[in-house]
């Protein structure tokens, strides 16, 4: 028998009517409607604590004199030691093969909210260790999409644009956190400015997040830099091998977006799949 598979969405959004609330209950009734069963980690009506603090670990410090929030959440994991809203997090993390953060664009960055999420759910030993992370990650089986809403106009993240390229933004997030902990990132769903968007512009958006939804099981992840390509030792400062520096040489773009090697960036690299 097969068992069901599971999505959870980490969705950040202070008000119900938001357009934000529209899209996550988009994304639960396209799931749903394929048999997934759907959590959902309202952060916001939960309280979710966002700040990494002692009281994240039940019991005894390691080292109550040098509070070292790795360390300590690292041993508190491996005894069952973290807290219940932490805990939680990532019982319904391990289920998920589908994971979507649903949020409005906070200073070019995840809310707050969110942030701490990350911070407090992605602990060391749980999410990642310094033998698994990027290709060999704990998460490699598992999709992570960042599904958001702006402020501000596409025209404006762009490369001649007043905000810069989204592809810098995204970067962070979808590399620093996602693909450090193996996820198979796939490309962001982002709602361009909904504020400022007619009503029948705005129920298009949300038609084309659902047809997108329906077929995301399928879908490509982003490319970036195989793990390989780095010698990871300390000799090797974890560096592209001087091999790939080689290869890349004649190449007109970098590598990724901030595997840049000095030449252009490769465009789209963080919005869109490569289909090859
Ligand atoms: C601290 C902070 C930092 C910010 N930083 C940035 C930044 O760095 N860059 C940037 O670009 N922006 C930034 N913003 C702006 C923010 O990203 C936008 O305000 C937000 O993304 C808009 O999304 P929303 O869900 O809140 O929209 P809402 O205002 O809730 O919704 C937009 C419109 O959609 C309508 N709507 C709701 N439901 C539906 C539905 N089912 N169908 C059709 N329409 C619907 C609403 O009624 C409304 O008219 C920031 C805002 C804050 C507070």
């Amino acid at each position: 028998m097969q068992t069901q598979k599971t999505a959870l969405i980490v969705y950040a959004h202070q008000s119900p009517v938001s357009f934000n609330a529209a899209a996550r209950d988009v994304a639960v009734q396209a799931l749903t409607k394929q048999g997934y069963k759907v959590l959902v980690s309202d952060l916001y009506a939960m309280k979710f604590k966002a700040s990494a603090t002692e009281e994240d670990i039940k019991g005894d410090l390691k080292n109550p004199e040098h509070f070292i929030y790795n360390n300590e959440m690292m041993v508190a994991w491996q005894d069952g030691r973290l807290s219940d809203d932490i805990a939680e997090e990532q019982q319904k993390l391990e289920q998920a093969e589908l994971v979507i953060f649903q949020f409005p664009l906070y200073w070019f960055s995840v809310p707050a909210i969110i942030k701490g999420w990350i911070d407090r759910v992605l602990t060391q030993g749980f999410a990642f260790t310094l033998q698994k992370m990027y290709d060999n990650g704990v998460f490699k089986d598992k999709k992570a999409i960042l599904s958001f809403t702006t402020g501000g106009m596409k025209s404006m993240f762009t490369p001649d644009g007043v905000n810069g390229d989204i592809n810098v933004l995204l970067w962070p997030l979808q590399n620093g956190v996602l693909r450090f902990c193996g996820f198979q990132v796939l490309a962001p769903q982002i709602f361009w400015c909904p504020a400022h968007t007619p009503p029948e512009g705005r129920s298009a958006m949300l038609e084309a997040w659902s047809e997108r939804l329906n077929g995301v099981f399928a879908e490509k992840p982003l490319s970036f830099a195989p793990t390989e390509y780095f010698d990871l030792t300390f000799q090797g400062g974890f560096s592209l091998r001087p091999e790939v520096k080689e290869k890349y040489a004649s190449e007109p773009y970098g590598i990724t977006t901030a595997q840049h090697l000095g030449k252009p960036l490769p465009p789209d690299n963080q919005t869109t799949a490569k289909q090859s």
